[in-house]
This record gives C-alpha cells, structure tokens and sequence, in this order.
C-alpha cells in the first residue's frame, strides 16, 4: 500500500466507464475530493448491466486479461481485491469455430498452444513457437514500456520509434502472423484479437499483437456475479474512500478559465467547480461538444479521425441450459478479409456473411440465470453510423440472422427456447454513450491514430483538464483503459 496522501482540490470524473472508475480511485488515494458524473442511471459504461426477467446480462467487456491492473486499484488503499470479488479462471479462453465445422481451442501456455497447433495444422507448430516470441518482445516494447509512458510529446514517440521498426510492429497485424503461420484458419486465430478492441486485423499495426502475450501472461478471467460485480465493488471501492458517485446528470461543457479548468456545467446548468477536470466521456466527443467554444475541434477535423467499427449486441435468455457451449465462443464466417472489408471500407454495408462473438457467462457462473436456464449475448461487428443503414429495419434482420446461424453451427432448437431479449446497435451506443460515430470503441486501433497520434491524456493548451478512456493512448480494452488512468495519475504528479 502506498503512503496515503495529502494534496487538496476538487477533481471532476466525467463519465463511469473503467477508465474513469480508476483515474477516480487514482485521484483520490492522491488525496483529492472526488466526484464522478455518469449521465447513465448506473456506473460502469460499456459495462454497465441489464437485469431481466430473472437475468443478468453484462452489457459489455466480458473477458478479463491483466487482473493485476484490478488488484493495484485495491492496493492503493490497502485493500485486496479477491476480498471483494473473485475472478475465476476461464479455459479454453475462447473456442474458435470455423465455417467447415472445425474449432480450435485458444488459451493456455506457448508449450499447451504448440500443441493443440500442432494438432490442427502440423507445419505450423514450429511457426508458432516463433510468433509467440515475436509477440513477447513486441509486449515488452508496447504494453510495458510505451503503454507505460505518456505520449502527449513528440519526443517520446520519436525515441520508441526505433524499437518499434525493429520489430516490425508498423505492419499489418496480419502480414506479421504470416510469416510464422502458413494456415489460414490459423492465421484467424491469431488475429482477430484485433477485432476485440474495435480494429481490422489487415489494417492494423502489429503492436497490437501484444494482446496474445497479454493474455499470456495474466490469463483470462471472469468476475463471479458478472463483470457487473467487479463493477460494483469498484464503486464501493470508492464510496468507502470518499469517492462520491453520481449518476444520471450529463455534462454538457467543460470551464475554463484562462487556460486551466475551473469545473464542468450539467446539463441542467447546474455548475460543478473543481481545479482538476478527468474527462472519461469518448475523446472525439470531449473536443467537439465539451470544450468551451473556440477551444474545439472542427467537425471536419474530427470527421477526418477513422472511428471504430459499430457493434450489433443481441442479450438473450434460454429456457433451457445449453452445457456444451464454451464461455467464449468465436464463430467465423466464410470470408474473413472480405467480410472485414465491407464492415470497414469506404462505403460499408452490413455483411451477409457474419462473425460472431458468443458468451455464456452462465458457463462458469449459473448463478447469472434462473436454475436450469442460461444467459447469452452475441456481439457482430458491424458499420459504425458512418454509413447509411437504417439501424430500426436492419436490428429485427440481424437478429433474425445470427438466431439463424447460432441454431444451424451450434445451438440447435435455438429459436424456440429465447424468453428474454434485447439488443443494442451503433445508434444505442451513440445516444447512450455518447459515442461520437457510434463506435464500439471510440477512434480505430490504427497507425496514424496510436502512441502520440491518439487523443494524448492531457489536453494541450488547458492546465488540470485529462482524457482517459478508450479514445486516448494507449487505447481501448479494459487493460488500455486502466493503463490510461495510470498515464493520467502520471501526469498528475508531475503538473502538480
Ligand atoms: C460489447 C462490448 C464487448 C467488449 N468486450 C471486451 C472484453 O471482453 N474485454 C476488454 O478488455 N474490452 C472489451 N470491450 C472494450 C471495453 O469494454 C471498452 O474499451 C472499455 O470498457 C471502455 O472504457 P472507457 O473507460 O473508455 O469508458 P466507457 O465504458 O466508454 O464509459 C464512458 C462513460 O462516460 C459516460 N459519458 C459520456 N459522455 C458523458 C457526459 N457528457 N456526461 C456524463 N457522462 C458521460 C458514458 O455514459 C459512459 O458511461 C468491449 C466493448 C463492448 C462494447
């Protein structure tokens, strides 16, 4: 536990999310008085939960990798995670299922992977070996040193550069897995992580293949009561520490005053003073709506950034329990590259063919669903609200389609046993989130958008005010986000 400390001031959260949970937590084992404003009626954003007819339905993240990056937020008030919420193992970590009918089982050490690669396709199990070292360096330079470190300056970007051309972390992720892994199954094996964190595997730098040694090295976990829990006793975290949490009250403008932040304004125009202003609201959005006129991005420059993909998420109960259904499960279509093409081309369009993310959390915790009963969602990455689809017509489509395909792969009988449902497109995510785009996960994964050329975690040219939060570096997931409200504690201590 660190020495509690003793800096005074009012730091203003804006916005629930795990980013702004842990920048929060941050400020306030700092010392700060700390209030976090979620325009939501609940906290957790992405993660907040929907409860129904017997039912708990994690809205969002449903996989956690790095637990480390939880425990620390206990640890600095000298409290210990497990004692309020356990994380339970998860194997295989996700089951790939392939449109022939085949399934790879992911997870486990680089010596279990070899074989069950081994197994699946024989010339590659030596290829495979290889990635896993390529990926463990690319960890060490990506998530240990440069996600570690702010990248509001140039400098810093410049010096990282040469590491990273060494590694060859500046190509596509999946030209990098190429070279080690001939199979094509494999190779989507490999990179759909990508896809997990709002990126197209074939555009995205391979930096971002850090994720398999992430996982590697901190396994994959699911919080018993649903990550909703894990949500909760962050918030309960904060409530016995003087953390004040409130929700349904949406910030509408961020003050500042001569060059440094002096609190925000609600919504209702109620004004909140503070010194110190952490904005976890979508960082597109912070700089197109939430900065005082004449210190805001243009439409157009904003509109130049490259969101994320949308998400279609279809939450649903069955009347009976289907056991064979793994915790996570990945069913890939036919296409890979083309589908991904037509998700985040120039003129995308809804694919016909689809892949699809499954959970069923009820797998290693039934106490998710009523007895005898099970819990599900299906996530398909889909257009963001850049291209013109009519969100209210295609919504019963899609769910129509992924029913479909779940009863013919997987889950035969589907359709029949469904008692309770709902759904979320990229229209839920704007309106609800405020996502700018509606993007699943604020602007895309790609090169000229990472390290210094994302949203930097503090805003030039405003003293006190910080961004955390899938927008900003290092980027988003929940380990990203949790390292940004690092990076903001970061640059907390060293303005102060
Ligand atoms: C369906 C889905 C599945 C995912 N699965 C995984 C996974 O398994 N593992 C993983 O690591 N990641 C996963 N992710 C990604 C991960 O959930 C996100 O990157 C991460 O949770 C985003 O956290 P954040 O801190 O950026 O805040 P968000 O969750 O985006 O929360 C931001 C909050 O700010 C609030 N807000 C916005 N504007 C305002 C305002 N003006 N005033 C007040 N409040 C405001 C919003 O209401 C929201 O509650 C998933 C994402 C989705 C959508």
């Amino acid at each position: 536990m660190r020495a509690r400390e003793k800096r005074s001031g009012r730091v203003v959260v804006i916005g629930a999310g795990f980013g702004g949970l842990a920048a929060a937590l941050r400020a306030r084992a700092m010392g700060y008085d700390v209030q976090v404003i979620e325009r939501l009626d609940q906290p957790g954003g992405r993660a907040r939960v929907f409860r129904r007819d017997g039912f708990t339905f994690d809205a969002g993240p449903t996989v956690i990798t790095a637990p480390d990056l939880f425990d620390e937020l206990w640890h600095l008030f000298g409290e210990k995670r497990a004692e309020h919420v356990a994380f339970l193992p998860v194997r295989p970590w996700y089951r790939i299922g392939f449109a022939d009918g085949r399934a790879f089982d992911y997870g486990g050490t680089v010596e279990e992977m070899r074989a069950r690669v081994s197994a699946f396709a024989p010339g590659d199990a030596e290829g495979f070996v290889r990635l896993a070292e390529r990926t463990r360096a690319l960890y060490r330079a990506g998530y240990l040193r440069m996600g570690a470190m702010p990248f509001h300056r140039f400098s810093t970007m410049m010096r990282a550069v040469p590491t990273l051309v060494r590694l060859g972390a500046w190509r596509s992720l999946y030209r990098f897995v190429a070279r080690d892994i001939a199979d094509e199954s494999l190779r989507r094996v490999f990179t759909l992580q990508m896809l997990l964190v709002g990126g197209h595997p074939f555009r995205s730098p391979a930096l971002y293949a850090l994720i398999q040694q992430l996982e590697r090295e901190g396994a994959v976990w699911f919080a018993r009561g649903g990550m909703t829990a894990l949500v909760q006793q962050l918030v309960r975290l904060g409530e016995r520490h003087g953390v004040r949490m409130r929700c349904g009250a949406t910030v509408s403008r961020i003050l500042v005053e001569r060059g440094r932040t002096r609190g925000v304004v609600l919504e209702s125009g109620e004004t909140i003073p503070a010194e110190i202003v952490i904005a976890n609201a979508d960082a597109p959005m912070v700089h197109e709506a939430l900065m005082p006129p004449g210190r805001r991005r243009s439409k157009r420059r904003l509109d130049r950034l490259q969101p994320s993909m949308g998400l279609f998420v279809l939450y649903f109960g069955t009347t009976r329990v289907f056991p064979a259904i793994a915790h996570h499960t990945i069913l890939l279509g036919q296409s890979y590259r083309a589908l991904l093409d037509r998700i985040f081309g120039t003129d995308p369009t809804l694919p016909d063919d689809l892949s699809l993310y499954l959970h069923r959390p009820t797998a290693t915790d039934p106490s998710l669903a009523p007895p005898g009963q099970d819990a599900f969602y299906v996530l398909a990455p889909v257009p963001n609200l850049r291209a013109p689809i009519d969100w209210d017509r295609a919504r019963q489509m899609l769910r129509d389609r992924i029913v479909r395909i779940l009863s013919e792969r997987i889950m035969p009988g589907l359709e029949a046993c469904i008692v309770s449902e709902s759904s979320l497109t990229p229209l839920d995510f704007r309106h609800d989130y405020l996502s700018r785009d509606g993007a699943g996960f604020s602007i895309a994964p790609i090169l000229r958008q990472s390290a210094f050329f994302r949203f930097h975690n503090r805003v030039r040219g405003v003293r006190n005010l910080y961004l955390v939060g899938a927008g900003t570096h290092p980027g988003a997931g929940v380990p990203g986000v949790l390292c940004s409200a690092k990076l903001v504690e970061t640059l907390m201590r060293t303005a102060a």
